[in-house]
């Protein structure tokens, strides 16, 4: 079903918003509806109808009411950095951009809590409570443009996910506006507590179809002392995966464990960092804690625990500049993958650590059967593998859709999931059933008509348009 919306719903809808906004915030030019139809998933552009840049939450809940009242859909939107097509506006309609509700409204060094508008960068929020001894730890790759607002909606994770979890972990509360405009707040601002139902639970991963965040609260913790960071060199991705068990088998709990397979590392060495003649693989190895010589004892422990499984060698990073030198090579393998093929499409399936080897290697004689490229990088250490498919003809794509599904099939019939950071969205919709059983996808949709009876909030996401 379609809820695009007729040419007399909308020109009634955008003259009812233009009473209300500042002619800034409400665009309609050709280049916004472009850039504001697509977002990286690279599954091409739907361009929106009108673009409005809310910067209150009145304004957020006046948009929604009034897109309800005209029968338009609405599609929330951060810094579009999402790679499942989330923020793409299938519908056309209006797309509710939150980018300039970017304020820091709290920091508490005594309760260790930040209050933020959803716009703030999440890098942002980083740099700004490490000035005050604090630690904000979930790290999107994507952390110098995504926004807190879309961490939210997509539960993100990232490298330091491994030690220290995900969004929700650190959501405590919400100002939450509805599909139809009501403004609520939920959660709490205490570390503890467990009145009623966990609806700010619910709604973190609820990838923009069940309402617009308009203000998040998050717990902080204390900023470690020290990081240590070492690159380790494998000859094959395999030998790679099996170090990163053993090294969590030894008792060792890094905060990354970032995995390079020999494409990806292709990409991009030479781009500021090189690697070492013949390597076939690498791990991204972070540990932190507040002793220098504790630190220290870890990563030599768990170097040497690598080394026992067939790592070459460990470049440990000698100060701030080459530490951040390793974590751009690594920050820069999506869009380095870009110039080895014309089209890339990225999947973050994830398994369990105990299955990890025989999925890479299930992924590579798939991708060999099949003809294509596939790359495999990513938070290897929670399992979270990004199987990328580079291809170069259009004509390739019936052969990509199988090698997809494949991919969805193998994550799941050994205990692993479809998607382990980046949604459903539009991408994984129509793999979500082999995944979740009917009754499960039907309590979804209940809810989803719950909080959203007409089904204009983000239509045609996660499922098929209600
Ligand atoms: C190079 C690169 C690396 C990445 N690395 C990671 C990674 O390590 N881990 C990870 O999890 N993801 C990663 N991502 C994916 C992406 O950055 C995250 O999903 C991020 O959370 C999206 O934030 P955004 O502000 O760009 O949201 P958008 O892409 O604009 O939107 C994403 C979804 O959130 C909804 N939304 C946005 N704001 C709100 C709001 N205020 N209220 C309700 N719904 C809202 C949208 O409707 C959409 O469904 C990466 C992306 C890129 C391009």
């Amino acid at each position: 079903m379609t809820h695009r919306p007729t040419a007399a719903q909308l020109e009634a809808c955008l003259r009812a918003l233009a009473s209300g906004l500042a002619p800034h915030q409400l665009r309609t030019n050709a280049e916004a509806l472009e850039d504001y139809g697509r977002d990286e998933s690279d599954l091409g552009t739907t361009p929106a109808d009108a673009v409005v840049l809310a910067e209150t939450t009145d304004q957020v809940s006046f948009v929604l009411r009034t897109t309800q009242a005209h029968g338009v859909p609405v599609t929330p939107c951060g810094a579009r950095s999402g790679k499942s097509g989330g923020s793409m506006p299938v519908d056309g309609g209006v797309v509710l951009s939150l980018e300039r509700m970017k304020k820091i409204k709290r920091i508490s060094v005594e309760d260790l809590t930040a209050v933020v508008e959803p716009g703030v960068v999440t890098g942002d929020l980083m740099k700004a409570v490490e000035e005050v001894g604090l630690f904000y730890p979930p790290d999107p790759n994507s952390w110098e443009w995504c926004t807190l607002g879309g961490n939210v909606a997509e539960n993100a994770g990232g490298p330091r996910a491994l030690k220290y979890g995900v969004t929700r972990d650190y959501v405590l509360g919400l100002e939450w506006v509805m599909p139809r405009g009501e403004v609520l707040r939920l959660g709490r601002q205490t570390i503890k507590g467990v009145a009623g139902y966990d609806l700010v639970g619910l709604l973190v991963g609820s990838e923009g179809t069940l309402g617009v965040a308009t203000e998040v609260t998050l717990q902080l913790l204390p900023r470690p002392r020290v990081v240590q960071t070492a690159l380790l060199i494998f000859p094959a991705v395999e030998t790679a995966a099996r170090a990163v068990t053993a090294v969590l088998a030894g008792g060792i709990l890094p905060r990354t464990l970032e995995l390079l397979d020999d494409v990806s590392i292709r990409a991009v060495d030479g781009r500021g960092f090189n690697f070492p003649p013949g390597t076939g693989a690498a791990v991204l190895a972070e540990v932190d804690g507040n002793q220098d010589d504790a630190v220290f004892a870890e990563l030599a422990q768990l170097s040497e625990i690598a080394t026992a499984h067939g790592a070459s060698e460990t470049l440990l990073a000698q100060g701030d500049a080459q530490r951040e030198q390793l974590w751009a090579a690594r920050r820069s393998v999506s869009t380095a993958l870009r110039a080895l093929a014309r089209h890339k499409l990225s999947e973050d399936i994830a398994v369990p650590r105990s299955a990890m080897v025989d999925t890479i290697q299930r992924l590579k004689a798939m991708g060999e059967e099949l003809g294509l490229t596939v790359a495999t990088y990513g938070h290897a250490g929670d399992g979270n593998l990004h199987a990328n498919i580079l291809f170069d003809s259009p004509d390739q794509r019936p052969l990509v859709e199988t090698a997809l599904r494949r991919m969805a099939e193998l994550a799941i019939s050994v205990g692993g999931t479809i998607t382990g950071e980046h949604g459903v969205g539009l991408a994984k919709r129509d793999l979500l059933p082999l995944e979740q059983s009917p009754g499960v996808l039907q309590l979804q949709r209940q809810l989803k008509s719950l909080f959203d009876p007409a089904g204009l909030l983000n239509p045609g996401k996660v499922f098929q348009a209600l």
